[in-house]
């Protein structure tokens, strides 16, 4: 038996009693008294030979609870030698269950309260069994001290050993049978050491149900557990704490703020978010109405606010009847291409104001003012009808009446179609200009005709749209025209407050060279002065001066009154509502305000706008075909001035669309927005980057670096018009960047290089580029490789170069060397 277990034989005797000396694997030695052989006992396995420890400690206190069934005189005899022999081992092993007990009793408080609970049930259990062992334990000690009087107390603990085993012995099907074969083995082989053993079974127990399978379980269990009360604590408090909370909700709000706003966890507000399709972390901003969706979900209540408070100050009274008076009309001209819109534009002009200035007029700003008998008549000098719509859009509504031109020798085509539904839209009365009345191909009645479909009825054909025929080139019809617009004015009875803070909108506006951002501003509501305090559209200002459609410094601007404003601190855009406000505080607060909501509300377009969405705005427009560039600047002025320069390029057939602009190097993200778009990416006295020029190569994005503003215009001109002729191109044949800056008597400033890329040339052009910004562009002085000057040096050595001139190097600078050649041009 034992030796099947793999443990020292218990050598079991006959009924006779006898000692039997027991190794244990850790040392210890026991004697075993045996006292009979009738049934077998398992042999502790090698974890249940700690068994004997544990069960020693209760040992000790076991004798005091002997049964009155024991003879005393025994017992005592029996307790005493047991006591002598194995004292400091009980005290050892009691001390260690004990601090067993305890970890194990604080392990299991730290559990979660079920398992807590769990654990009692089992030590309840387990002190059931204990005390059903002790009983047998008992019994057992009254048949050893029956059998044999005087047990050896060595014998005690190799009787422990086994015992401890017993419970899980295979051989022991049920357990009354196991307690009574125990209960024998026990009364023969050991007495008292039951009671320990008892005790130190229920240890065993515990440390194997913390230690082996019952801890796994337990951890197992626990971690089950954990989670479960966690997840209810979490459930939970959602259920029982939620508050429902009045969500304020700005036009565009970042998810992380979202859910700040409505206490929730953001990775909630990210996962619900996931779950209505949109993919946004917590640092992307969201529209209001998605962002509606979300706190509706969470079940709190939305209350949509705009920040735009600052924006009260902003004066928006009513004017009161008599406070009114009559201003000039407002007129737009609109017709189909080369139809003659300019032309009629131009007629007028000249021959109204040349008339009473001599010298005309030197200044263009976009409008004009005329006089018709008496009357005054504003025309916007912006004829198409994007300028109309993107005014419109911009809130800006500005026109009072349309002048449709229809070219006598053509018919009414796709733009005058167009045209006609604008100014329905707009509801803005028409006025038909039948110009080119002088071509003998003239046929004014089939323009008549053909407007009818298109539910114009003109004046001749008994409607109340007035029709006048005109001739640009002639002049002929124009004062009848003029008349026209009069008795249309007239009819509309425009009024407005001269005396009031002035609002406005801009026709148009641009960086000037001298004089900073410029805007033309039609002057709706008061009267705007010199001196006053604005804010138009993201911008703000003071109006420093103010100069008349006729190039006049003007004082003052009264409604309908066009006039070029200066003073503004950016330019603002075409459309944008200039509003006059109190203070530079005021203006400066709502032009930041604005400029945030608008980049926010971009951003959060951005992030719901796909690449497909982009282009088929872009292409949304089929009549104009687009030319799409990228631009890179190295200040904002420069980037503003191409793309004021990029808008004005194109009539309505074909017009260039700036995709993107910004300042600074050309990134990866710039090449692929040219990608996608087909576009060619123009760095005005900036460079792309290296990843971004890896990424240009392979995708077949052509960058055009300029230097010139002129140039780089000129070539979307000719590029949009698709007359490229040869140019100049420019090579990069090499890069190199400064490591070291040595000053040189006799030559200046040296740069110490490196040659990264390609090859640097003595005889080609260079420039000195910082932080991928054009800064120097010239020739070499020297190019030096050791001592010597070269004609070359190529990537990976290092040399020694100086400009022609230019002194202004430091390092980690890098010299781009390019060389010029004649080649055709070609751009996307
Ligand atoms: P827009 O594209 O509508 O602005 O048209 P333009 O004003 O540029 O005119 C287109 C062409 O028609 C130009 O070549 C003008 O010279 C010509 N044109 C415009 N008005 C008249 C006119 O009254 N009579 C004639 N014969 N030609 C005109």
């Amino acid at each position: 038996m034992s030796d099947s277990d793999g443990k020292k034989p218990l050598g079991l005797k006959g009924a006779r009693p006898g000692n039997v000396k027991q190794s244990f694997s850790h040392g210890h030695t026991k004697n075993v008294v045996v006292e009979t052989k009738r049934k077998r006992v398992v042999v502790p396995k090698p974890g249940a030979a700690n068994a004997p420890a544990p069960n020693a400690a209760p040992r000790a206190s076991d004798p005091s609870k002997r049964p009155a069934g024991i003879s005393d005189a025994e017992m005592e005899r029996r307790m005493k030698a047991l006591q002598a022999a194995k004292e400091q081992e009980v005290a050892d092993a009691k001390h260690r269950a004990e601090e067993e007990k305890k970890r194990e009793a604080e392990r299991e408080r730290r559990r979660a309260e079920a398992e807590a609970k769990e654990r009692e049930d089992r030590e309840r259990e387990e002190a059931l069994k204990a005390k059903a062992e002790e009983e047998a334990a008992k019994k057992r000690a009254a048949e050893e001290a029956k059998n044999k009087p005087a047990p050896q107390p060595a014998a005690d603990p190799a009787a422990a050993a086994p015992a401890p085993s017993g419970p899980r012995g295979g051989g022991r099907a049920a357990p009354t049978p196991v307690r009574r074969d125990r209960d024998e083995d026990r009364n023969k082989g050991k007495g008292r050491q039951d009671d320990g053993r008892r005790s130190g079974k229920l240890t065993v127990n515990q440390a194997l149900r913390g230690g082996e399978g019952g801890r796994q379980k337990s951890m197992a269990a626990m971690k089950r557990k954990q989670e479960r009360a966690r997840q209810k604590a979490m459930g939970g408090s959602v259920e029982r704490e939620k508050v429902i909370r009045d969500v304020q909700l700005p036009e565009a709000i970042m998810v992380s703020e979202l859910a700040n706003r409505m206490s929730e966890r953001v990775a909630d507000v990210v996962k619900s978010l996931m779950t209505n399709g949109i993919m946004a972390t917590q640092t992307q901003t969201i529209d209001a109405d998605t962002a509606e969706l979300i706190i509706e979900e969470f079940g709190h209540n939305v209350v949509r606010v705009s920040d735009s408070d600052v924006e009260d100050v902003i004066e928006t009274t009513e004017d009161k009847a008599e406070d009114l008076e009559p201003r000039p009309p407002v007129i737009t001209v609109m017709g189909h291409v080369d139809h003659g819109k300019t032309s009629v534009l131009d007629a007028i002009r000249n021959a109204r104001v040349v008339a009473g200035e001599a010298g005309g007029i030197t200044q263009h700003i976009g409008a004009y003012q005329v006089e018709q008998s008496g009357q005054k008549l504003t025309f916007l000098d912006t004829p198409g009808h994007a300028a109309f719509t993107s005014m419109r859009a911009r809130g800006a509504q500005v026109t009072d009446i349309v002048v449709l031109v229809v070219a006598a020798d053509d018919a009414v085509l796709p733009q005058t179609i167009e045209a006609i539904a604008h100014a329905k839209a707009a509801e803005v009365p028409m006025i038909v200009a039948i110009n080119k009345i002088d071509l003998p191909a003239a046929n004014p009645d089939k323009v008549r005709t053909d407007l009818l479909q298109h539910e114009v009825i003109v004046e001749k054909m008994s409607g109340e749209v007035q029709d006048v025929e005109v001739s640009a080139i002639s002049g002929q019809g124009l004062d009848e025209l003029l008349e026209a617009i009069a008795l249309q004015a007239e009819i509309l009875e425009l009024k407005a407050n001269p005396n009031r803070s002035a609002t406005g909108a801009v026709i148009e506006a641009q960086l000037d060279v001298g004089r900073g951002p410029v805007a033309t501003v039609l002057v709706q509501t008061g009267t705007l002065k010199q001196g006053d305090i604005f804010v138009v559209g993201e911008q703000w200002g003071r109006v420093r001066a103010m100069e008349n459609d006729q190039g006049k410094r003007v004082k003052e601007a009264g409604p309908s009154v066009p006039v070029e404003v200066l003073g503004l601190n950016g330019t603002p855009e075409a459309g944008d509502v200039l509003n006059v406000v109190e203070t530079e505080a005021q203006a400066r607060e709502i032009a930041e305000y604005r400029e945030k909501a608008a980049k926010d509300k971009r951003a959060a377009a951005g992030a719901a706008t796909t690449l497909e969405q982009l282009m088929a705005n872009a292409k949304a427009d089929e009549n104009v075909s687009e030319m799409p560039i990228v631009v890179k600047a190295d200040v904002q002025g420069s980037a503003e001035a191409i793309v004021q320069a990029m808008e004005k390029i194109g009539n309505e057939e074909v017009r260039v669309r700036v995709l993107h602009s910004g300042v600074g190097a050309i990134t990866e993200s710039d090449i692929g927005l040219a990608e996608a778009s087909g576009a060619p990416v123009f760095g005005f006295n900036v460079r792309a980057n290296a990843p971004a020029r890896n990424s240009a190569n392979q995708k077949g994005v052509e960058i055009r670096y300029y230097s010139v503003i002129y140039d780089l215009v000129d070539d979307v001109k000719q590029a949009a018009s698709g007359l490229l002729s040869a140019e100049i191109k420019e090579t990069f044949i090499g890069y190199a960047s400064i490591k070291e800056v040595f000053k040189v008597t006799g030559v200046g400033r040296v740069a110490g290089c490196l040659v990264t890329e390609g090859v640097a040339r003595r005889s080609a052009g260079v420039r000195l580029l910082r932080d991928n910004v054009v800064i120097h562009e010239g020739t070499l002085k020297t190019l030096k490789r050791f001592k010597d000057e070269v004609p070359e040096v190529i990537s990976g050595q290092e040399c020694g170069m100086a400009f022609e001139n230019y002194e202004d190097i430091r390092p980690d600078d890098v010299i781009e060397i390019f060389t010029r050649e004649e080649v055709e041009r070609t751009l996307a």
